[in-house]
């Protein structure tokens, strides 16, 4: 099958609808059983910038009768995890048949056993929040800390320890370049595959990595002004009142 390849919506579609026709195509957790098929594909995206981009995408990924693994961080500095809002949006994935996993970012702690004990208390506290159990975790920014978890002393599965990794072919869009080639040159190619995307690389018409990112800061930029300016009728109102008593 030959595809003409770009970050657009409608190349990632074409690929797994192609691939699911001879692939059994699932999420993180279910990695061992898994394991029986001939075929299969794990989907796994991390939500780095965005849950609204990541939840359209979520969306469409379900219309396509697809499953995957989000794995959400607490620790961003883009979204609100634990917002309300955010809440009711992540148990929205799950509403759609996805997986929600721990996306850890280990850069603030100062040991191994301190990595350890930040994501058993992460995992506990998303899954108190949504309801739903975390199994399945994965690390942000790898390349950025020495800090490593010791996947042995885990209840979790963890997406990037070795033991799953050199059992199957890894790919990724990080920072939106495909280091092996596109993930439609592997389908066929590779009969057990993890595929890595980060759903804010994929938009309705392709665009460039720089573009992306402007348009995301134009966009949290909006956001944060509407905060601002409801924040601001809040203070009115209390004056007002003040005044009036
Ligand atoms: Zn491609
Ligand atoms: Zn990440």
């Amino acid at each position: 099958m030959h595809f003409n390849c770009n970050f657009s919506l409608e190349h990632y579609f074409d690929v797994l609808d192609y691939a699911k026709k001879s692939y059994k195509i699932g999420i993180i957790k279910d990695f061992y059983k898994l394991q029986k098929n001939n075929r299969f594909i794990i989907l796994r995206h991390d939500v780095d910038f965005s849950i609204d981009i990541s939840l359209e995408l979520a969306k469409l990924e379900m219309e396509h009768g697809i499953s995957s693994t989000y794995f959400i961080l607490l620790q961003s500095q883009y979204y609100n995890a634990l917002s309300d809002l955010n809440i009711e949006k992540i148990k929205q994935f799950l509403k759609f048949g996805h997986e929600i996993g721990l996306h850890y970012d280990l850069s603030p702690t100062k040991s191994d056993e301190q990595a350890l004990d930040m994501v058993i208390k992460e995992s506990e506290l998303l899954e108190n929040l949504i309801n739903s159990k975390i199994c399945s975790i994965s690390p942000h920014n790898v390349s950025l800390t020495s800090k490593k978890i010791i996947y042995d002393h885990l209840n979790f599965i963890d997406a990037t320890d070795p033991k799953i990794l050199n059992s199957v072919k890894y790919v990724s869009d990080s920072v939106q370049n495909w280091r092996s080639g596109c993930m439609c040159n592997h389908i066929d190619n590779e009969s057990k595959l993890i595929i890595l995307t980060h759903p804010i690389w994929w938009m309705k018409s392709p665009n460039s990595r720089e573009k992306i990112l402007s348009n995301f800061e134009i966009n949290q930029m909006e956001t944060i002004r509407t905060l601002v300016n409801e924040t601001k009728q809040i203070h009115q109102s209390y004056f007002e009142k003040l005044k009036n008593e």
